[in-house]
């Protein structure tokens, strides 16, 4: 027993000093956490996989698609640089109807005048 006792107290020693350094890193752990990950996306056009805050939505209504740069429009959306290069290049593959679920021809006209706008073109 006269073994025991001193092991007894290093280890109290060594746990006090673990449960210090356990204090001092939630913090750095919440931090991490609390910064969510940004959403990534997939333009339609050249394929690229993007943070959502650098796409343009659009949705289809009634067969056309229109720019939702606020997002406000409920329903499945399309992403898309807001590039005329990656909108002609959608339209060339035929993305929208695909990634919107649309059976038929979607019109483009609103995306592509608002991306002419957009780009002061
Ligand atoms: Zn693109």
């Amino acid at each position: 027993m006269s073994v025991r006792r001193p092991l007894r107290r290093r280890a109290r020693i060594v746990m006090g000093r673990r449960r210090g350094t356990v204090h001092a890193c939630p913090d750095k752990v919440r931090r991490r956490r609390e910064r969510p990950a940004e959403p990534v996306r997939t333009c339609v056009g050249c394929r690229a996989r993007a943070s959502a805050s650098g796409l343009l939505r659009v949705v289809a209504v009634d067969g056309v698609v229109v720019p939702d740069p606020r997002r406000r429009y409920p329903g499945r959306g399309a992403w898309l640089h807001p590039d005329l290069g990656c909108l002609r290049l959608a339209e060339r593959r035929r993305a929208f109807p695909r990634a919107l679920r649309f059976a038929g021809t979607l019109d483009t006209a609103p995306v592509h005048a608002f991306l002419t706008q957009l780009c002061g073109d």
